[in-house]
């Protein structure tokens, strides 16, 4: 085995401005609540064609905070895709509510609007949309199901940041959603270490967000409940969290965002490269197709192996390529499978499509620091593990 760096499935691209970005403010009067993010709310809005954008601690805080502004609570229900990270689901648990899993896409991973259609009831109040991977969920389908309902469309963008849908960027809200949610945790388009944001045009779901990022607390006297008795005064008049992104984090964010055009970029160009390489690699095949991959924003790429039909387990192909270098992920174990969820009554093959793309997906190496010659490496590994009857022994 050729000695070489690990490569992993993703991997934050921080470069010698973005750490000066991150001094300055570190010398700077603010650590936190300072000028740095409001700037990063409005660079984020103005990149995806949002009225506002909330910056909060992480994607999965975006995700509560949606949820509490969309007005979820106990006793309700909200639609969630049976493949995405499990934080999608939490949300409405944190909340009181119930998650009823959708099913997806086989082929894309993507929620069925059909399947969401045949899970509405009088108790649903919310439906997240996921982009798994990048590629843009059908939007106008699920909005033709909540609107006309008055159920809240949020979409989980978390993999989305810098992709283009039909309607306009992901995040505009412009397709019919409420509110779009972004995580910027390190594997994503770009990075604040932990972080997560909310866009949106409403301003009345802009007011709760930010109550609810801080403590409930209103500081504009036109909304008081009482007459101020002092210039030191402010009201608590709902129930909120500490869920701030720190001023830190913003200006590694506003720097990070500077570049997401050239990430972006480059992710499409490896992406590309791996299309062309595994043509001529049986028995796998992209999960973004041809009609996904013009607005796609490539946070994953994900790869569909007929394990069965080439004679490989994918434990045993995950564990070839991570003793070659190459780590890969599994994105995602379907919800209903996770024991919280089946313990409460979560039944998975109410979801056949979620399994049968769970049962066949992996996700491999694609950041924005990888060279073309990584995506030679990893096709010519897993070409040469599938390609082998004996699974015994290292060929190379
Ligand atoms: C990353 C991610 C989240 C959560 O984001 P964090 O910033 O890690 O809290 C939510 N949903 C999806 C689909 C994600 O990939």
């Amino acid at each position: 085995m050729i000695d070489r760096a690990f490569l992993p499935y993703a991997r934050q691209l921080v470069e010698d401005d973005d750490v000066a970005a991150v001094v300055e403010a570190l010398r700077s009067d603010y650590l936190t609540t300072g000028p740095r993010v409001p700037a990063f709310e409005e660079a984020l809005a103005r990149e995806v064609g949002a009225e506002w954008a909330v910056a909060v601690s992480n994607g999965t805080a975006a995700l509560y905070a949606a949820c509490a502004a969309a007005g979820v609570k106990e006793g309700d229900e909200v639609i969630v895709p049976a493949i995405t990270f499990v934080a999608t689901a939490n949300c409405a648990r944190l909340l009181g509510a119930e998650p009823v899993f959708a099913d997806v896409d086989p082929d894309t991973g993507l929620v069925v609007p059909e399947s969401v259609a045949g899970l509405i009831t009088g108790r649903t109040r919310a439906v997240m949309a996921v982009h798994l991977g990048g590629a843009v969920a059908d939007v106008a389908a699920l909005a033709a199901i909540t609107g006309p309902r008055g159920i809240t469309l949020i979409e989980d963008a978390a993999h989305a940041l810098g992709a283009r849908g039909p309607a306009g960027a992901v995040g505009s809200c412009a397709g019919g959603s409420r509110m779009a949610t972004f995580s910027f945790h390190p594997v994503k388009q770009i990075t604040t270490g932990e972080g997560g944001a909310v866009t949106g045009n409403d301003p009345l779901l802009l007011r709760h967000l930010r109550l609810f990022r801080e403590h409930g607390i209103q500081r504009s006297p036109e909304l008081f409940w009482r007459d101020p008795d002092g210039p030191w005064y402010y009201e608590q008049g709902a129930l909120g969290h500490n869920l701030r992104l720190t001023d830190l984090q913003a200006a590694l964010g506003t720097s990070q965002l500077a570049k997401l055009g050239r990430f972006i970029a480059r992710r499409k160009a490896l992406a590309e490269r791996y299309d062309r390489l595994l043509e001529g690699v049986p028995g796998v095949k992209p999960v973004i197709g041809p009609a996904g991959r013009a607005g796609a924003a490539w946070h994953l790429y994900q790869v569909l192996i007929d394990y069965e039909g080439l004679g490989h387990s994918r434990g045993e192909v995950v564990l070839r390529l991570r003793e070659r270098g190459i780590g890969t992920q599994v994105h995602y174990i379907p919800l209903p499978l996770q024991p919280y969820y089946w313990n409460r009554g979560a039944v998975s093959t109410a979801c056949p499509g979620s399994l049968e793309f769970y049962r066949r997906t992996l996700s491999l190496p694609l950041f924005p620091a990888m060279a073309d010659s990584d995506v030679d490496r990893v096709v010519e590994a897993l070409a040469g593990i599938l390609g082998r009857q004996d699974t015994g022994k290292e060929m190379s």
